[in-house]
């Protein structure tokens, strides 16, 4: 937790459920990133986290953006962002989403299928796209399977496509899934889509770009390598695989832009017991999975607590949030503890949520209103 959101909740003691975030360490991440990578250009993964301040403060940075929707398109530009700033970078789009961003003058957009590219030769003429590629996910928290992506022939035939629809084929991209915490991953797909770079230029395919994509960690329970581990391993793998006839170098970080600049403030409304001797006592509190909290489904993202006990005798915790799905339950196979003196109305601090929550909060599910926002 950084300095400036421990004084605002000390201070002002915010409604829970609710985000606090310092926008100042969201600039001193993407600092930190644009120095371990300084060949590659950021496109911010709007996704992770929308919030105009958050997107404000990368535009005075003169950060790009990597934009899933037209939704988020629209909020890009309402922050300050040069259209030729931003991807559209959903490989699953509405045409009139499509026609919608180019009439704003958006002219990069991705692709994985021949529906999708005819779609943008008909409704975005003459644009930049880029096809994502099918790569291993392993090492991710937060795995993608096999939902975006095409395999390499495919992806072959389809920038060839490109050009003879009026397009510009302008690159290739990846994704390695999000929380990765292994370097290899994007060495093997740097090595994956060299490959096919290699071979797109030997067809006279004017191929100039490889994205690669997001997935950069951020601490949670669990140390994760540094970032100039991954731009090590990054730029050594290009070099490798390009000499030094580098293609432009796109990435597109989300989480680790915001991820550890919030925390979610939330109030313990029950411990309990199954029964009387039971060692395993359960936490609900004021935000659970319906709440924002929907990465820690399967237990996948293991936010780490902080509570008014800490240092005190600690027990085994299974944690859930407050509505009455019994899918609301955060965590109970992933051998929690928290302080014995736990009680009803302590207030306790989620680390590093700065990341997939605010979006992911349902409406009104069991009446409860969506997470509370604070930009410090
Ligand atoms: C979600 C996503 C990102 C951002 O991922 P992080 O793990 O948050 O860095 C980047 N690129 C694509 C294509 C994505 O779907």
């Amino acid at each position: 937790m950084t300095p400036k959101v421990a004084r605002y909740l000390r201070d002002s003691m915010p409604a829970t459920p609710c985000l606090v975030l310092d926008v100042d360490r969201v600039e001193e991440n993407y600092r930190r990133l644009a120095a371990a990578l300084p060949q590659a250009r950021i496109y911010y993964a709007v996704k992770a986290n929308p919030a105009a301040p958050v997107l404000q403060r990368l535009v005075t940075l003169d950060s790009s953006f990597d934009a899933a929707s037209f939704e988020e398109v629209a909020a890009c530009l309402d922050a300050g962002a040069h259209p030729e700033a931003i991807s559209y970078g959903n490989t699953i789009k509405k045409e009139s989403a499509i026609r919608a961003a180019f009439a704003r003058g958006v002219r990069m957009f991705a692709f994985d299928s021949e529906a999708e590219l005819r779609k943008l030769a008909r409704s975005a003429p003459g644009a930049r796209v880029y096809c994502r590629i099918l790569v291993g996910n392993d090492g991710a928290e937060w795995p993608l399977s096999r939902k975006f992506g095409c395999e390499l022939e495919m992806a072959k035939e389809l920038m060839v496509l490109a050009g003879e629809l009026g397009l510009d084929p302008f690159g290739l991209s990846f994704h390695v899934g999000s929380q990765q915490t292994k370097t290899v991953a994007y060495e093997a797909a740097i090595a994956k889509v060299a490959m096919l770079f290699t071979d797109l230029r030997d067809a006279g395919v004017n191929v100039r770009m490889v994205n690669l994509g997001g997935g950069y960690p951020v601490r949670y329970r669990q140390e994760v390598p540094e970032i100039d581990d991954f731009g090590a391993a990054i730029m050594g793998a290009m070099t490798k695989h390009f000499g030094n006839a580098l293609p432009e170098i796109v990435i597109e970080p989300g989480r680790f832009i915001v991820g550890d600049a919030g925390v979610v403030s939330a109030e313990v409304v029950l411990v309990s017991r199954k029964a009387k001797d039971d060692p395993v006592r359960w936490v609900y509190l004021d935000i659970g999975r319906f709440g924002g909290l929907a990465e820690t489904e399967g237990e996948a993202i293991k936010y780490a607590f902080r509570t008014p006990h800490d240092g005190g005798a600690e027990g085994p915790v299974t944690i859930a949030g407050p509505t009455c799905d019994s899918t609301d339950t955060l965590y109970e196979k992933s051998n929690y503890r928290l302080p014995l003196a736990l009680d009803s109305g302590d207030r306790v601090e989620l680390l590093a949520t700065g990341a997939y929550v605010t979006t992911y909060a349902s409406q009104r599910f069991n009446g409860f209103a969506p997470l509370a926002e604070h930009y410090v």
